[in-house]
């Protein structure tokens, strides 16, 4: 498969998850299936009260990750921070807690360290979030070097979030990401990513009532790599993630991501990629960061 069918499936895996699944972010299985049955579609609504095809942090988030790199792919941290702060100053209505208190000590300090230490001791140390698996795909996407794409993924992790769970969690992420951009094999890949790892090592022996879908990276991640595993296509694998419910948007959004990447823009359903607002934005950066293998 085309590289650049790769990258635009993982962008757009990322923006479709969060998308279809932002409407189902918060609410309980039997409060979806009541309200929506069970969502296939990109609707909105919700309770960010979208329009369809509006996305989240989690794609605004990927796109300053994305923008930052491309500006100084050398040493991207400061370019991807002013992204951020720039649109934490637009005012968005979803941002995570995390998130929200590094970049505005971030305001005050000018240091990401100071203000990612200080988000995790007022949070009595737990910063292990979501908020940085969810934005970091463009790295692997972008970098050939696989130390330096490693190193990336941690120093954007530490931004907002102190706890190596959230570092430890982009990594692995980010390395099934890369190889599967080199065309690796689907099971293997996982296996070998997850490796021995005390919080992965059992998730493909998990049964789906044992998922949780919240807001702690590890279940994050846990329930993303089990939706992959267990499904054949990425329609299907994205709207089981979606349908966990809890914090929905995320965990569909990272499955989308690995998804994405694994199958190609091609298998993303027309119905959605048609609908993502920020559309244009995510074919340019891809089309971009395509753009430096030549
Ligand atoms: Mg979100």
């Amino acid at each position: 498969m085309e590289r650049l069918n790769k990258l635009l499936g993982g962008l757009f895996g990322v923006a479709c998850g969060d998308a279809l699944g932002a409407t189902l972010e918060f609410l309980s299985q039997e409060e979806a299936r009541k309200t929506y049955g069970y969502l296939k579609d990109i609707i909105g609504r919700g309770h960010w009260k979208l329009k369809p095809g509006q996305v989240t942090d989690d794609t605004m988030m990927t796109l300053c990750v994305a923008g930052g790199i491309l500006e100084n792919p050398e040493c991207p941290i400061e370019s991807i921070g002013n992204r951020f702060v720039k649109w934490y100053n637009s005012d968005p209505k979803d941002i995570g807690m995390t998130c929200e208190l590094a970049i505005k000590k971030y305001i005050k300090t000018s240091n990401w360290k100071e203000a990612s230490f200080y988000v995790h001791h007022i949070s009595k140390g737990r910063t292990a979030g979501n908020g940085t698996i969810m934005r970091c795909i463009p790295v692997a996407l972008y970098y050939r070097d696989y130390s330096k794409m490693i190193d990336i993924s941690r120093l954007q992790s530490k931004m907002t979030h102190y706890d190596e769970k959230a570092a430890d969690a982009c990594v692995l992420y980010n390395t099934v990401i890369y190889k599967y951009l080199n065309e690796e094999t689907k099971e293997g890949t996982i296996t070998e990513a997850i490796g021995s790892s005390e919080d992965y090592k059992y998730v493909m022996n998990m049964k789906k009532e044992e998922l949780i879908p919240s807001g702690y990276v590890v279940d994050t991640l846990r329930c993303a790599l089990w939706c992959f595993m267990n499904n054949s296509n990425l329609e299907d694998t994205i709207c089981e993630a979606a349908n966990l419910c809890g914090d929905a948007d995320t965990v569909a959004a990272v499955a989308g991501g690995i998804a994405g990447t694994y199958y190609g823009y091609d298998s993303i359903p027309e119905r959605w990629k048609n609908k993502i607002e920020v559309k244009d934005k995510l074919m340019s950066i891809g089309e971009k960061i395509n753009s430096t293998y030549n």
